[in-house]
């Protein structure tokens, strides 16, 4: 069994404490993150309602994970099919991969900008997404123009109406950036923002 799966199974056991279901959801999320694992952190932790403590509801975990695995699922029904038919482009002698592998992720730098909607709502739009820099934003469509994003080491250029990175350039270290970014994770951590 996969990491996903295992850790999927350990977020709904009830013989184990709040916290270790906690700590499985968060394993889940290190494997499939649609928004990066920072972003999806934040999204599940808000959209589950998961208090700061655990033990406060621990059913809020098994919402968290119920809406990862759905996205997840989304996601493999189309990378299955993908494959299968990679597999006869490969004994074709077809070197690149038509259409291209669907992705499972669009990059959200900022752990607080991303979609609101349910993880499955977005996820076809992530899947057909093209790789590289993009010049339009997958999720929203045009129109809704950009807006510059700085983590201390990367200049982005955010889709001002998800915050989905649409471009990134290395940048000399900001370190007073960084660590402001890095007191807001903290915070995003705990749940309590
Ligand atoms: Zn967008």
């Amino acid at each position: 069994m996969g990491s996903f799966t295992t850790h999927h199974l350990r977020a709904h056991d009830r013989t184990r404490s709040p916290v270790q279901r906690f700590g499985a959801l968060r394993t889940c999320i290190t494997e499939f993150a649609p928004y990066g694992f920072r972003a999806t952190y934040h999204h599940l932790c808000r959209s589950a309602g998961i208090p700061p403590e655990p033990e406060m509801d621990s059913e809020a975990v098994v919402r968290a994970v119920e809406e990862l695995h759905a996205a997840r699922e989304v996601w493999l029904v189309q990378f299955r099919e993908w494959q299968v038919r990679r597999r006869a482009q490969k004994a074709a002698g077809m070197r690149i991969p038509t259409p291209p592998e669907p992705r499972r992720q669009l990059w959200y730098p900022d752990p607080e900008v991303h979609p609101a909607e349910p993880l499955t709502a977005v996820m076809p739009r992530i899947l057909r997404a093209p790789s590289g820099n993009l010049t339009e934003c997958p999720v929203c469509g045009a129109g809704y123009g950009t807006k510059s994003w700085h983590d201390g080491f990367t200049a982005h250029l955010l889709c001002a109406g998800c915050g989905a990175s649409l471009a990134g350039r290395p940048t000399k270290p900001a370190p007073g950036v960084e660590a402001a970014r890095a007191e807001r994770w903290k915070l995003v951590w705990k749940r309590q923002v």
